[in-house]
């Protein structure tokens, strides 16, 4: 029997060029849909593309000054080394189409089951700053507006990124309605952590069986608050990974093919659709980064197939 097709959400704009030595690895977008291509796992895929959002509906999760500033390139240089990327035409227009990717993902994650956006996870921007290569934040962005669009009633935002979703968490404090959980290494960016409804937090140089073990606690800690949500996005990001350049834990490929399919199919069970972006993940080669975001599309594949 022919499996059916799960959607994958993607822009050929999405890249961003940075010099070779920037920490950031921008063209990682589209490593990742080769990557996908070479594997053959894209076979699995329907491919789908976001329009770009407008600055006046980013505004329920941004302010407007800062939507403008990122709109015409008016950042100070204080505004930019917290960005961590310089502003150019080219990431004015990915920054506007990646959060629509997720709101896409969301969309037809509700319609589907499951959507993947390869992108997306920008959870360090908050409401009138970027920081930590995020300049809008598409898990809150994508909440708030499922729920105006009367969509979705409540929302859980699933970040296992290694760094704490602090953006996030911020922006989204007062949101009755969007459950936001963190699972990040205690050491790691930001020092300074913001308060989500749910943080776990990992020491340095845990590996895969800590790893696993603090997510199963987290993900009965949030059954047992009778949350029930409507839809979960996950943002399964792999700096966890031991070989990350800034990620502090010792996770390996097979544990984070682990992570991803306990989230996948714990949610699936309950019959809560997913829609899952990819986040962080550093390494020396784009391609080793692409590699590894690939994970999440193979978990997907094997928990979803028919
Ligand atoms: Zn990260």
């Amino acid at each position: 029997m022919k499996n059916t097709k799960h959607p994958i959400i993607y822009h050929p704009s999405y890249d961003i060029p940075l010099p070779e030595s920037h920490r950031f690895p921008g063209t990682k977008y589209s490593a990742l849909i080769e990557e996908l291509e070479t594997t053959g796992l894209i076979e699995n895929y329907l491919k789908y593309m976001p329009k770009p959002a407008t600055a006046e509906y980013l505004s329920i999760a941004h302010d407007p000054v800062y939507i403008r500033a990122i709109e015409t390139g008016n950042l100070s240089k204080q505004q930019q080394t917290k960005l961590g990327l310089p502003w150019s035409e080219i990431l004015r227009k990915r920054s506007f189409l990646a959060p629509n990717g997720t709101l896409l993902a969301a969309q037809l994650a509700l319609q589907t089951g499951i959507a993947c956006h390869a992108a997306g996870g920008t959870h360090h921007a908050h409401w009138d700053f970027g920081a930590g290569f995020c300049v809008f934040n598409d898990l809150a962005y994508t909440a708030r507006a499922l729920i105006e669009m009367k969509l979705a009633r409540r929302i859980l935002i699933f970040d296992c990124d290694v760094h704490q979703g602090d953006g996030t968490a911020s922006i989204l404090s007062k949101d009755k309605n969007i459950f936001t959980c963190s699972i990040h290494c205690a050491e790691n960016y930001p020092a300074k952590k913001a308060r989500s409804d749910l943080d776990f937090s990992i020491i340095k140089g845990s590996g895969d069986e800590d790893y696993l073990a603090a997510l199963r606690q987290c993900l009965s800690e949030i059954d047992r608050t009778n949350f029930s949500p409507d839809l979960v996005i996950y943002d399964a990001a792999v700096d966890v990974h031991g070989h990350d350049k800034l990620g502090l834990l010792e996770m390996t490929s097979e544990g984070i093919e682990q992570r991803d399919r306990v989230v996948l199919s714990h949610f699936k069970g309950r019959q809560v659709p997913i829609a899952t972006t990819i986040g962080g993940g550093y390494g020396q080669t784009h391609e080793e980064v692409a590699q590894r975001h690939s994970i999440i599309f193979a978990a997907v594949q094997s928990v979803f197939h028919n």
